[in-house]
């Protein structure tokens, strides 16, 4: 008996999902769950563009420039960075929805640290806690070892039975169709209709509903597909290797070009960048850059899917994430959703905190430093007794602080420093050896090179955003003049 148990333990988890194929044109029509699976695509939202490459791995080259990121990241010599601890935070940034994601049927990136918090081993210092193991306390020096849990919120309304575990979405039986370009809706026969109709669906096509188990190599399949094709389901479901790539280089949007004319107000927050540009290629070679702008770079890998939907307007160029995304922002909050404030946390999904620094351009906003401590550490003898509301606030450690503050600063980076970004946004330490080993690689004679300043605001901010997830040349696209005229890449 125990050891059938005990086998059923080791079953790996799935989800069964009815599949309505069009086999004449080898395609999905449309898949048919109910709220387990598509909480798990809506999961997607909540990752950080650094977790999704980590967990995209060996594809994650073909994702953009932004794995070039990534790669310069890891690469860096910590030196550059502020403490020892700001390469972790961006190459395994953690997600404010980390502890929902924990009860996810299946999760995407299950981590051992989820949820996790480490206070330090002197009891008077109990309310100061850090996210990464092994940071120095700055209360009495000791290092914060002692793992502790948020402690979550009893939930409204919950029914406590652990069979339907609910976490953006309510339990039950409501049913949902996803599109092969992943958009989400609640199904119905009008929908279906419709989608037939639009994919030109007739009598004349063999349909066929066949289902599959899906299980979390298939979910990873699917978060990959969904950023690099704009077929994500018939991938999973045929497999094949094939004729799935997005083609990167349709970058269609015309770029913008903000040049450097000297009469341009100097926003405050504001920043420059050198590009050395061909004259005759009429190319940009690569860019000199301050650690400003490579820390907005950086900090790009903490930015959460959902909060980048956001920002570009619904028009990311991730065809299929900014569909999953309009999908949830068109399920009624009141019907579907567990409670708005989940609906939120797909659709203004927050750094997670200190994952933010005072001077960012777009200031994304950060989830308060105000989580409570668990039982284990409420047990522990309260010192404030008289302050019901504060005593079990934690406060959180800024790990990029080498003094160890607990309100945001600077950035990860530690300046003065001068970085050479590349057309892919690889980005090094600026030197000039390297600088004329490449003109020397590209056949530009230094004569033939020119210098050009450009302006960094909010909207170029957007754009190398933008940009970065979905081309390979992406000075050139965001700051490269071109005919005819230059045209705005985003109006927000
Ligand atoms: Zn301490």
């Amino acid at each position: 008996m125990s050891a059938r148990r005990h086998q059923s333990d080791e079953v790996p988890k799935v989800i069964k999902l009815k599949i309505i194929m069009d086999k004449t044109r080898d395609r999905v029509i449309f898949a048919e769950s109910d709220h387990e699976f598509i909480d798990t695509l809506f999961s997607f939202l909540t990752l950080p563009l650094g977790t999704i490459l980590r967990l995209l791995d060996k594809d994650m080259v073909q994702l953009g420039s932004i794995s070039r990121v990534y790669a310069s990241v890891y690469s860096i010599d910590p030196k550059f960075m502020h403490t020892s601890h700001c390469k972790s935070m961006l190459l395994m940034p953690r997600n404010t929805s980390e502890t929902h994601c924990g009860k996810l049927k299946l999760n995407v990136d299950h981590s051992e640290n989820a949820g996790k918090l480490f206070c330090c081993s002197n009891y008077q210092c109990r309310k100061l806690v850090s996210f990464l193991q092994n940071m120095r306390c700055c209360g009495c020096g000791n290092l914060m070892v002692r793992s502790t849990r948020l402690f979550e919120e009893e939930e409204k309304g919950s029914c406590g039975e652990e069979s339907a575990v609910e976490v953006f979405l309510k339990g039950g039986a409501a049913s949902f169709m996803i599109t092969d370009d992943f958009q989400v809706m609640p199904a119905s026969t009008a929908s279906y209709v419709e989608l037939f109709e639009k994919l030109e669906v007739s009598h004349r096509n063999e349909i066929e509903a066949v289902t599959m188990e899906v299980g979390i190599k298939e979910v990873l399949q699917l978060l990959k597909f969904s950023l690099l094709s704009t077929t994500p389901l018939t991938n999973m479901v045929l497999s094949s290797k094939e004729n799935w790539v997005r083609d990167t280089s349709k970058f269609k949007d015309g770029p913008t070009a903000k040049s450097d004319k000297k009469g341009i107000p100097q926003n405050i927050n504001s920043m420059s960048m050198k590009l050395i540009v061909s004259k005759s290629k009429k190319k940009v070679l690569y860019a000199e850059a301050g650690v400003e702008l490579v820390d907005l770079l950086f900090s790009f890998l903490a930015f959460p899917l959902g909060a980048v939907v956001k920002l570009l307007g619904c028009n990311s160029k991730l065809d299929c994430i900014d569909n999953l995304y309009k999908g949830a922002d068109d399920l009624s909050s009141r019907n579907y959703f567990k409670s708005e404030e989940c609906k939120n946390r797909l659709l203004s999904p927050k750094l997670y905190p200190h994952f933010g620094y005072n001077s960012h351009i777009l200031q994304l906003e950060e989830e308060t430093p105000k989580c409570r401590l668990d039982r284990e550490n409420l047990a522990l003898p309260l010192l404030q007794q008289s302050d019901k509301a504060a005593r079990n606030v934690a406060v959180i450690l800024d790990p990029k602080s080498p003094t160890g503050e607990t309100v945001n600063g600077e950035g990860y980076l530690r300046g003065p420093a001068t970085f050479m970004i590349m057309d892919n946004l690889l980005v090094s330490p600026f030197s000039p050896t390297s600088s004329i080993a490449l003109l020397k690689q590209l056949k530009v004679p230094t004569s033939d090179v020119e210098e050009r300043n450009v302006i960094v605001g909010k909207d170029e901010a957007l754009n190398l955003l933008k940009a970065s997830l979905i081309s390979k040349t992406v000075l050139n696209d965001v700051f490269n003049r071109r005919e005819p005229s230059p045209e705005i890449m985003l109006k927000v």
